[in-house]
């Protein structure tokens, strides 16, 4: 280990920094985050170190830096990204006692600025010598997803507790407390409540650890997206990460799945649009039946599963059961499909309104409002819409949409079986005959490199 970490006290230590460009900028982001007193001097500094200098952010002296500016200064940064500039000022610092970083030059640097996760006062600083910059991005990347934002904040706020923890024995069950404070109970109380939520929960919790309280199960609603696991949110990857139970539905793939804890219990209740399915009432006696024995339960719905997913109904029967409970937001179908045929579901000029309607409800094929959608440059995205295609053809026709008018089918949206299927009003049966996966259909758009003379490298599995 040629380079030792530590981490410095700059609490009101001073750090100076020469050069005013695009490598000083990235060096000052992070020092700004530091109670350190940081003192800029350039001839020229960009427009963003001239406002932090205006807000008091830091000291900036608009000239070359000169004998006697780093006397008494912890640290200095050499970023003229000049190297004849840069061996100047940092002889100059070694010399007045300043331990010197010389951006982009390693070789003549006393220290080296690690990558940074940021959740103060918890830092991870990930350093490689300079061997792999971008293995140190990449573990960056993931300690950024992995790690909630608010833990900073719940670090403070269970620093305060600690000698209250003290109640629960050393050892294992003091850290099943911490754990369960800093990844669960306390990033879900502070979503829901902020911080003052994030406190009570710390006494919630230790009543609980204590015996005092039984465990209370917790059911999060988390939408799965389109199939693609790529397209989860961190929520979601979190939820799953924690679940002790997964109900979930036929959609959600194999893939997504493969992301829950290896020791959750996963269960279908696959509900296919006019197949067998589990009756929603045995689902919500299912999800209630599991929360109720404290298991954390995740309703794993695809999409987004405040859209078309009888979310109302489980939420319902969850809280009449007095269990917690909250919605993790997914990609729903609509937008995923959208994406997949390169449009956007609103446009200027064409449409200032998007509507999702489903092609079947509990009655059979459903209505809406029909004249409405015949009009030209209306968009809609159909749901459940493969069977109903006839019914909505013949109901479009019938309000005067115009036979020609696009409609684009895009099966298994995100997946790599994405299919997409551009057609008419005139001829949207008989092609969405030929459709055998979950599909969304746009009503008002066509897939956009349709529209090119040229076809720019469409990717094999389109099929028009
Ligand atoms: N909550 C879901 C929708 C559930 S209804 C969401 O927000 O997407 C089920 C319907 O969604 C299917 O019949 C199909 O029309 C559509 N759907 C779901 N996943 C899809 C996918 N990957 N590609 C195309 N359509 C999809």
């Amino acid at each position: 280990m040629q380079h030792f970490p530590i981490f410095l006290n700059v609490q009101n230590a001073r750090i100076v920094l020469s050069g005013g460009g695009e490598a000083a900028l990235a060096k000052l982001r992070l020092l700004l985050k530091t109670e350190a007193r940081v003192e800029v001097f350039a001839t020229e500094p960009a427009a963003e170190i001239n406002r932090w200098a205006d807000q008091g952010r830091l000291a900036l002296t608009r000239r070359a830096l000169t004998s006697g500016d780093v006397a008494g200064a912890a640290l200095f940064y050499a970023a003229d990204e000049d190297s004849n500039e840069d061996a100047r000022t940092a002889a100059i610092a070694r010399t007045e006692g300043a331990l010197v970083n010389i951006v982009d030059n390693l070789e003549d640097s006393s220290f080296i600025t690690p990558a940074i996760v940021d959740r103060d006062p918890v830092t991870v600083a990930i350093g490689t010598e300079g061997a792999a910059p971008v293995l140190a991005r990449a573990i960056k990347a993931d300690l950024e997803a992995r790690l909630s934002p608010s833990l900073g904040l719940l670090a403070r706020i269970g620093k305060a507790f600690r000698p209250l923890a003290e109640k629960l024995p050393m050892g294992r069950k003091r850290r099943d407390f911490w754990a369960d404070y800093y990844f669960d109970a306390g990033p879900r109380a502070f979503d829901a409540e902020g911080i003052d939520g994030a406190e009570a929960a710390l006494d919630r919790l230790l009543n609980r650890h204590l015996g005092a309280e039984a465990q209370v199960g917790h059911v999060d609603f988390v939408g799965a997206g389109p199939g693609d696991p790529e397209l989860l949110t961190l929520k979601a990857r979190n939820a799953l990460d924690r679940a002790d139970v997964v109900i979930h539905d036929r959609l959600v793939t194999a893939e997504v799945l493969e992301l829950a804890r290896r020791e959750a219990v996963l269960v279908d209740v696959g509900k296919t649009g006019f197949g067998p399915s589990t009756p929603q009432d045995r689902i919500n006696a299912l999800i209630v039946e599991h929360g109720l024995k404290g298991a954390h339960v995740v309703r794993l719905k695809s999409g987004d599963p405040t859209v078309f997913g009888r979310l109302d109904e489980e939420v319902e029967a969850v809280a009449a059961a007095g269990l917690g409970w909250r919605i993790v937001p997914g990609i729903t179908a609509a937008s995923a499909a959208v994406a997949g045929i390169g449009q956007s579901l609103t446009k200027r000029g064409r449409n200032g309104s998007v509507r999702f309607l489903t092609g079947h409800d509990m009655q059979g094929f459903a209505e809406h409002d029909w004249a409405a959608l015949a009009r030209a440059g209306e968009v809609a995205a159909i749901y459940m819409g493969k069977k109903s295609a006839r019914f909505i053809q013949g109901r479009l026709m019938m309000h005067g949409a115009a036979p020609d008018t696009p409609v684009t089918a895009v099966e298994n949206a995100s997946q790599p079986g994405q299919r997409i299927h551009a057609t008419s009003i005139a001829d949207m049966a008989r092609v969405m005959a030929d459709v055998s996966g979950p599909a969304l259909t746009f009503i008002g758009l066509s897939p956009r490199y349709a529209m090119l003379a040229v076809e720019p490298s469409a990717p094999k599995e389109i099929a028009l």
